[in-house]
């Protein structure tokens, strides 16, 4: 990596882990890459928790997090924002996409986006699209339901999701979305992007009144996040989140988005397959400095 800052005055990082768990090394290199870039732009970096699922976010595992990072060397700047003490703010960017028409309520069971997708299928002879995440693309069920029946049924209470309307969104956004990426020197490049690869993406769940997708591009913009360091698992997402920028009139951070970990069966590192945490690594007597050298941040 080269050693010379680039130009940039107020470069803001942030690391943005969801407490629904332990923290693996997949998140260490995360973390130290932001940490490496905010020292070569001379930024800052922010940490914020990602908790709006609330079943699945515990002050324990928030606290198991912090201590963690605090073990790691990894010092961040004193504000750290909690997602979901801002729901206020998730349901203020709703509103305005709503009024420009971008969102409607969505009844459908996974069951029901099985079947129809099934009947799609079987008319066309042709499987059936799927998001760069492998779900199948929703298939509209709900796009026209007629407003005043779609409203009598959030009135009654329905269980529904909020989805963006995909389609009025790009053509909203205007076609040549697309954003900044950087490279290990800091060099930037604009790369398109293609939104229309994940449809009509839900924006507020049944269970929580916001989405990853929404609270992030809301929390970057409030935050004044200039640079994005995130794993290449969340680049195709990073579509979505540029559209929703352009619709809300938000700024667009340039992305970096660093290889994924993988473990001895191939797969990256995650929570739910219960990657050896990093509580673990120090329980077995691994020192910071050698997870540190290990990930190439000696
Ligand atoms: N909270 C996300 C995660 O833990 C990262 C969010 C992001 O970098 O945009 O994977």
């Amino acid at each position: 990596m080269a050693t010379s800052p680039p130009d940039c005055d107020k470069a803001v990082f942030r690391f943005a882990p969801s407490p629904n768990g332990l923290l693996h090394l997949g998140h260490a290199l995360s973390a130290l890459t932001n940490e490496r870039f905010a020292s070569l732009f001379e930024g800052r970096l922010l940490l914020r928790i990602e908790d709006i699922d609330l079943s699945r976010c515990k002050p324990a595992f928030e606290q198991a997090m912090r201590d963690d990072l605090d073990w790691l060397g990894l010092h961040f700047a004193s504000e750290v924002r909690r997602q979901s003490e801002h729901f206020a703010d998730y349901a203020q960017a709703l509103s305005v996409l709503r009024r420009r028409g971008l969102v409607y309520p969505c009844f459908c069971s996974r069951q029901q986006v099985r079947v129809a997708v099934a009947a799609e299928e079987a008319q066309s002879g042709r499987p059936w699209p799927v998001d760069p995440d492998g779900a199948p693309l929703y298939p509209g069920l709900c796009r026209e339901l007629d407003p005043s029946e779609a409203e009598r049924r959030v009135a009654a209470g329905e269980p529904h999701v909020l989805r963006l309307d995909m389609k009025r969104a790009q053509a909203l956004a205007g076609a040549a979305v697309g954003y900044r990426v950087f490279d290990d020197s800091g060099e930037e490049r604009q790369i398109p992007a293609r939104p229309e690869r994940w449809g009509d993406v839900v924006l507020a769940r049944k269970d929580v009144p916001t989405s990853y997708h929404l609270s992030v591009v809301v929390d970057d913009a409030l935050q004044g996040v200039t640079h994005v360091v995130r794993g290449r698992d969340l680049e195709a997402a990073t579509d979505i989140h540029v559209v929703l920028q352009r619709l809300l009139g938000l700024p667009s951070p340039a992305y970096h988005f660093h290889p994924l970990l993988i473990d001895e069966t191939g797969q990256k590192l995650a929570k739910s397959r219960s990657s050896e945490s990093l509580a673990d690594l120090r329980a077995r007597g691994i020192t910071a400095a050698a997870i540190r050298a290990q990930l190439g941040f000696a």
